[in-house]
């Protein structure tokens, strides 16, 4: 079967990633949308190529570029712009399978309709279900769709859970632990006093991984596998203290499950986010993904240790937040995303960032979580609050 995709955020990363995946199996995969907020050029170029029924850019000046940019060359894509073209390109019927690869809160509305829409969501965007991780599974039960896991650690603990396995047969399959690995990013051994000079190109220089902006500060943060902790509790069902955080500094073992019997299973490769994306892509079955075998010879030594908390202090938040629930994460998200610009942008010092998300997530009012709109209230609300704390540091 011919699998149509579209991309929400088709020049960004994970985004490149997956063309390159597709691009390398045009007898499988037809791009149906390609998404991007700003990179008009890079969109237009990728129109070109790959000749989707649609094309979405984050604005109307945006959309009037890419139309002149692709008025001789390619006729059959179809321009639209802004939030409400996002969940065209995933709902329509043309498309079975999307990639969801926007950053940030940004991508939580398109996701989740491709959820409700019953398709197959390959899910990079952690950030839609630490926001909204209850809805979000429900939307995927109630449109009776697909959701792999595109997060390398999560696509691993996939692969090592059976296949037969879900949140009630988890006790009956003997699943104990997910132990989800960490890199510890650039900082891992840099005193917390060498800190206070960070700067974003050091913040962004991830000793492993090639990945978008906001990703690599979370990297070098934590606060990044403390979503994906909130994550796995959302997508596997395990209950939090059952879930671990171990540095690996190597970043080969992705992940493991640790079994009631003893066994620990874990899934090994290259840091190349082409193998969880071919994964979902092909997924039940395998293919080629453009990356090198893994030579275990040629690695000196597998490294494991426990984080540190004190070093780390965004993944101590994180985890108070997931403890909390509720709206907890759906505040820490926000604030981070507001932190985390401020620091890229806005030259706010980097060991601020945990103080922005603390100081939120301590101002913002507890309240039910019923509906996608109070999701949405609560993350502005957390980002105005956010902003102010920066505006007087
Ligand atoms: P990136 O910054 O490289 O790309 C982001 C993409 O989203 C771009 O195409 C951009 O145009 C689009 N976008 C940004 N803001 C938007 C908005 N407001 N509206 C519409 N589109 C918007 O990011 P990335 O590294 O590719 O990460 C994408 C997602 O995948 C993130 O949620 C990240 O946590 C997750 N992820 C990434 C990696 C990785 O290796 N890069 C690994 C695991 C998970
Ligand atoms: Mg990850």
């Amino acid at each position: 079967m011919m699998r149509q995709i579209s991309i929400l955020g088709s020049t960004g990363s994970i985004g490149l990633s997956t063309l390159d995946v597709i691009r390398a199996h045009p007898e499988l995969f037809k791009v149906f949308a390609l998404t991007a907020s700003k990179q008009v050029e890079l969109l237009a170029q990728q129109c070109i190529e790959f000749s989707p029924a649609l094309a979405v850019i984050g604005d109307a000046q945006g959309a009037a570029r890419l139309t002149a940019l692709l008025l001789i060359t390619n006729s059959r894509t179809q321009v639209l712009y802004g939030p409400d073209a996002l969940v065209n390109a995933v709902t329509d019927s043309g498309c079975d399978t999307v990639m969801a690869a926007i950053v940030g809160a940004a991508g939580l509305v398109p996701t989740l309709a491709a959820a409700k829409a019953g398709k197959r969501v390959l899910l990079a965007n952690k950030e839609a279900l630490v926001m909204s991780g209850h809805l979000f599974m429900q939307a995927m039960k109630s449109g009776g769709g697909e959701l792999l896991p595109i997060d390398s650690e999560h696509n691993a603990i996939f692969q090592c859970l059976p296949p037969q396995f879900t949140k009630a047969s988890q006790a009956a399959l003997g699943v104990e632990e997910l132990w989800l690995t960490a890199s510890g990013g650039p900082f891992r051994d840099t005193p917390l006093e060498q800190l206070t000079t960070i700067t974003p190109a050091q913040a962004c220089a991830h000793p492993n991984w090639v990945m978008g902006r906001k990703i690599s500060v979370d990297s070098a943060t934590m606060m990044n596998k403390g979503l994906e902790v909130i994550e796995a509790f959302w997508l596997f069902g395990l209950p939090l203290e059952k879930i671990k955080v171990l540095i690996h500094p190597q970043s080969v073992v992705h992940s493991m499950v640790r079994y009631v019997d003893g066994s620990v299973i874990a899934q090994l490769g290259q840091p190349d986010m082409r193998t969880p994306i071919a994964y979902g892509l092909a997924w039940p079955n395998r293919i080629e993904a453009g990356v090198a075998p893994l030579n275990l010879a040629q690695l000196a030594a597998l490294s494991f240790s426990e984080p540190d908390l004190i070093h780390f202090p965004c993944l101590a938040l994180a985890f108070l937040a997931a403890q909390a629930g509720g709206i907890a994460p759906t505040v820490l998200n926000a604030a981070n995303e507001i932190a985390v610009a401020a620091f890229l942008d806005e030259g706010m010092p980097y060991l601020q960032i945990p103080k922005v998300v603390e100081k939120t997530l301590n101002a913002i009012q507890a309240c039910p979580v019923e509906s996608i709109e109070v999701i949405l209230d609560i993350d502005a609300q957390a980002r105005r609050v956010a902003s102010d704390f920066i505006k007087v540091i």
